[in-house]
This record gives structure tokens, C-alpha cells and sequence, in this order.
């Protein structure tokens, strides 16, 4: 009877033991099931700011741009997945930077990454043109500085609030495109502030810069505006030659902090524009308007005084 006895009582313990073995392996799925869970979840809390992310830009190219980065460094990272979780947040903060950057405030610390240019178009508005380029810089997350004569805003002043609320800049280009080199100072003085009251009335805002048609200034219209000059270091030369291949390959033809003088009347430089920004954007180029270049290099646009191009700051 002792015999039978010790061995029930064996049986009994081995069933225990298998069963408690079972449990545990059952406990242990449970916390892999649990932690592949858990994985998801946080995957799919990434995504959606990815998504967002590439889905930003309403420009196609762009997205393509963006896609191609990074996709190059997924391809690049390691298979282990919490590498590439880290490398999903690393991407996200350059984009939320570019934003900052480009829409609400400079980040001189940037000037390392990106090379400023503005684009500048004068003897605008014109109805359909306008509203063209504004669109084209929206697509690369970029702003303009628009030049306009008083007597051309009389026919389409709607635009100047567009010009704005796209977050580009209006300059002034006087009244009546007139040639500041033939007129005395009372003149000068007309048709600049003329300009100025009626983009005011219009818009609420006055603008910082004149440009002088032509280019043509002296002596007398520097001491007679008390606003900054600004002139251009690259000239597209759009009027002269009226070809998109031309103008296109002048407006390639930059360097950081340059100022480009287009025309917004001539269709082909809005074909030329449209060619050009995709090909610069990806050269790591951002288009902003005069007032942020002056303010990423630093440079105080001073009244009475001539600026041509706006060099850097660092050295690397
Ligand atoms: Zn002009």
C-alpha cells in the first residue's frame, strides 16, 4: 500500500509540474502578444505625423523631394525596429524646423543647412500672374517680394491682400514706373509716398523697400527717400529676351543671399519660375522674402542706402 501511494503521489506532483510549465508559457505569449501590442500602437501613433508630414506640401515634386530623403535613409538605418523608430523621430524634427524657419520665425542656426535667396518681381500686379507665382512659392514652401507700380495696383487691388496673406512681401516700385533720375526731389518724394498711401489703404501695411525702375538713381534720391534701396545681384534679364530657357538658367544661377530680379507681366518668366524652384529647392535652396534675408544675414536695411546682395555671415 506504501508503494501505491508514493507512487499517486509522484503522478499527482509531475501533472502539477506540467501544468504550472504551461502556464507560464501561456504567460510568456501573453507578454510577447502584449508587447507586439503595444509596438503597434506606437507605430501607429508615428504614422499619422508622417503622414501629415509628406502630405504637407500641396506641391507634388515636393512630396516627391521629401519622399525620396527618406526613403534613402530607411534604406540606409539598420533592420533592428527600434533603430528605425528613432529614425522616424529624427525625421520628424527637420520638418517641423523648415517650418519654423520658412512660416513663422528665422532660426539663424539654419543658414548651415539651407542657402536664402529672394526672388523679386517688378512691375506687377497682373491679374492670373500673380496669383500663379504665389501658388508656385506656396508649393515649395517659399515666399516672394513683389514690386508694384501705384497706377497697375488701381485695376486689381484685391491682389495686394493675396500677396500677404501667402506670406510674401509687397515693395514699393513707384507710382507711375517713373525714372528717378529726371525727377527733383518734391517728385521723387510723390511718387513713392503716393504708393505707399495707396498699398496702405489698401492693405494696412506700408512697405519697407523701394526699388527704383529702371535701376536708375542718384545722389538726390538717396538723400530724398527715407527708406532702404534695394537692387538685385542677379538679373534674369526676362524683358530683354523673353525665352524661358534663358531666364530659367539665370535664375539657377545663384548664390546664397542672392536678390533675383524677374518681371511679373512676362509669362514666360512665370514658365521659367516654375522650372526653376523645383531644381533649386532640391539644391537645398529656400526662397524667403527681402525683409527675412536681410534678417537671416543679419543686415539692418538702413534708409538712404543701396543694397545689391546680401553676403554670409559664417565662414563654413
Ligand atoms: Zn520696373
Amino acid at each position: 500500500m506504501k508503494l501505491l501511494k508514493y507512487i499517486f503521489i509522484s503522478i499527482c506532483g509531475i501533472c502539477l509540474l506540467l501544468l504550472l510549465s504551461c502556464s507560464s508559457d501561456h504567460a510568456a505569449d501573453n507578454n510577447s502578444t502584449l508587447a507586439s501590442k503595444t509596438l503597434n500602437i506606437e507605430s501607429k501613433i508615428i504614422s499619422p505625423d508622417i503622414a501629415q508630414s509628406s502630405s504637407e506640401p500641396e506641391n507634388h515634386s515636393d512630396n516627391n523631394l521629401e519622399n525620396k530623403s527618406e526613403n534613402n535613409s530607411i534604406n540606409e538605418s539598420s533592420t533592428d525596429p527600434s533603430d528605425k523608430q528613432q529614425e522616424t523621430t529624427k525625421h520628424e524634427l527637420p520638418e517641423q524646423h523648415e517650418e519654423d524657419v520658412v512660416q513663422t520665425e528665422i532660426d539663424l542656426r539654419k543658414l548651415a543647412d539651407y542657402k536664402y535667396i529672394a526672388i523679386t518681381f517688378d512691375d506687377g500686379p497682373i491679374p492670373g500672374n500673380e496669383e500663379k507665382l504665389l501658388e508656385l512659392f506656396s508649393q515649395y514652401k517659399g515666399h516672394a517680394t513683389f514690386f508694384y507700380n501705384g497706377f497697375k495696383i488701381e485695376r486689381c487691388p484685391e491682389i495686394l491682400n493675396k500677396v500677404l496673406e501667402q506670406g510674401s512681401e509687397l515693395g514699393n516700385h513707384t507710382y507711375n514706373h517713373c525714372n528717378l533720375n529726371t525727377v527733383n526731389a518734391e517728385q521723387t518724394m510723390a511718387e513713392v509716398e503716393d504708393l505707399n498711401d495707396l498699398i496702405e489703404n489698401i492693405t494696412g501695411t506700408v512697405p519697407v523697400f523701394v526699388r527704383p525702375p529702371f535701376g536708375e538713381y542718384n545722389q538726390l534720391t538717396l538723400d530724398t527717400l527715407p527708406y532702404p534701396l534695394v537692387m538685385w545681384s542677379q538679373d534674369t534679364r526676362d524683358w530683354e529676351t523673353l525665352d524661358v530657357d534663358c531666364i530659367r538658367d539665370k535664375i539657377l544661377d545663384v548664390s546664397p543671399g542672392s536678390i533675383i530680379l524677374c518681371h511679373s507681366p512676362i509669362n514666360e518668366t512665370i514658365l521659367a519660375v516654375e522650372q526653376a524652384l523645383p531644381i533649386l529647392y532640391e539644391q537645398g535652396y529656400r526662397f524667403v522674402t527681402l525683409s527675412n534675408l536681410f534678417e537671416i544675414y543679419e543686415v539692418e536695411p538702413k534708409a538712404h542706402q543701396v543694397f545689391w546682395h546680401l553676403s554670409t555671415p559664417f565662414t563654413d
